[in-house]
């Protein structure tokens, strides 16, 4: 647990997929709004351009307001300087950039709070996660729990930290390109009526065929 008061600290959230990342952000939100005198700013990453106020939001429909940037870099151009708290989604979806940008707020004394997937669905880390949690003072690991269904119908609910993609209800290839979605959307239509889908299991029952 991070304390309002330090200077610079980075901490991070991190896990599969549905192991309540975004909403254990949102609860440090809502702590800092609370119980501090501290203001923060939220970022997220987005392909959307048209956008650029959004919203961090969780499974359970909390959410708190966002400022959307295209790349790590936008992280800067818009941060409010005033501001002792950065919040980051979806690190995962940043380049490794965000290394250097979270290195530039914490030199400037900003307390970084950011969440994202660890590993992406082949097990190998997700693009700059990994050397965040070196850099991190803090990792907040959590887990979610296996979704992994056997013959009988019967489920595993073993501790998981992989996150799964199947696609047709089949584990996809190592070969298969490397896009995922949000901790909100678990499942998403591609061309042709494929369902491309996502969740979390345990490290017995991640399949990735080569
Ligand atoms: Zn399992």
């Amino acid at each position: 647990m991070f304390g309002f008061d330090r200077s610079a600290y980075l901490y991070v959230i991190s896990g599969p997929m549905g192991c309540g990342k975004t909403e254990e952000l949102i609860r440090q939100a809502r702590r800092i709004e609370e119980y501090s005198k501290y203001d923060y700013q939220a970022f997220k990453p987005t392909k959307d351009t048209r956008y650029s106020e959004g919203f961090i939001e969780s499974r359970t429909g909390d959410k708190i307001s966002a400022t959307m940037v295209r790349g790590a870099q936008g992280i800067l151009t818009k941060l409010d300087r005033s501001v002792d708290f950065v919040i980051i989604d979806e690190g995962q979806f940043f380049n490794k950039r965000l290394i250097g940008i979270v290195n530039t707020l914490l030199r400037a004394d900003k307390k970084v709070l950011l969440a994202g997937l660890d590993l992406d669905f082949r097990g190998n880390t997700f693009g700059p996660m990994g050397d965040l949690e070196a850099l991190a003072d803090e990792v907040d690991k959590r887990h979610a729990f296996c979704q992994y269904t056997d013959e009988l119908g019967q489920k595993c609910g073993a501790v998981a930290t992989r996150t799964q993609r199947l696609l047709n209800g089949k584990p996809a290839l190592y070969s298969d390109p490397l896009v995922i979605p949000g901790d909100e959307s678990e499942s998403e239509e591609m061309g042709g009526g494929d369902i491309r889908k996502y969740c979390a299991v345990c490290i017995k029952h991640h399949i990735v065929p080569r």
